[in-house]
């Protein structure tokens, strides 16, 4: 089985992305297994930041790797906060914090224009300075609910109301919602690529 080294520090995405992986031929492997630590995110765009990532895992561990960046854009607050999902409320942001944050900023804003995305970059790079990288990117659409339900996984999906459905994502298995989230698609996309590229 051919090594892949999975370029995140956050415990929910990789989760959720060896569990999509799982049954696809490669041997995943957390960058915190080689002692990676994040490098920083200060690209210009989702797939600029998924490639500092992933480049920066390949690098460390000698090995091909798989990265991510994604993001929540709100279609109320002008696609905010998007590529700064994560530090939505401040640089040390909990995920609490920023769901806080998001509904301050949508308390006046009625049910009818809550209108939201997640969009994902995924890009797999055979090494560090790999000068073709596969590149998929997909949007899992909903809207912003009034309070938190549920307790699944992670960042905003307590307060993210699946388009089509009643519930938030944090009310899906995490089998469902890796079957049509942002990164589900991003990943299984990637995933065809790859072996399209003899992976
Ligand atoms: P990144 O590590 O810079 O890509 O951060 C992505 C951020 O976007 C996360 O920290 C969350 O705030 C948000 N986000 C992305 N995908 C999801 C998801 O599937 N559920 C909840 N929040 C997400």
């Amino acid at each position: 089985m051919r090594r892949v080294v999975l370029a995140t520090a956050n415990a929910g995405k990789l989760a959720e992305m060896c569990a999509i992986l799982a049954g696809h031929d490669l041997e995943v492997i957390p960058q915190s297994e080689f002692g990676i630590t994040p490098p920083a995110e200060d690209g210009a765009s989702l797939i600029a930041n998924a490639l500092i990532k992933a480049r920066h895992a390949a690098a460390q561990a000698g090995l091909p790797a798989i990265a991510d960046d994604s993001g929540l854009e709100v279609d109320a607050l002008g696609g905010r906060p998007g590529l700064h999902s994560a530090r939505y409320a401040g640089p040390a942001a909990a995920a609490r914090d920023n769901n806080e944050l998001l509904l301050a900023e949508l308390a006046l804003i009625p049910d009818g224009r809550r209108s939201a995305r997640y969009r994902c970059a995924m890009v797999f790079v055979r090494a560090a300075a790999d000068p073709l990288p596969v590149i998929t990117e997909a949007v899992w659409e909903g809207r912003i609910g009034r309070e938190p339900r549920g307790v699944g996984g992670f960042g905003f999906d307590p307060l993210f109301i699946v388009n089509g459905d009643s519930r938030t994502a944090a009310e899906l298995s995490a089998q469902e919602k890796n079957r049509v989230s942002h990164r589900g698609q991003a990943l299984l996309a990637l995933a065809a690529r790859m072996r399209e590229a003899g992976w």
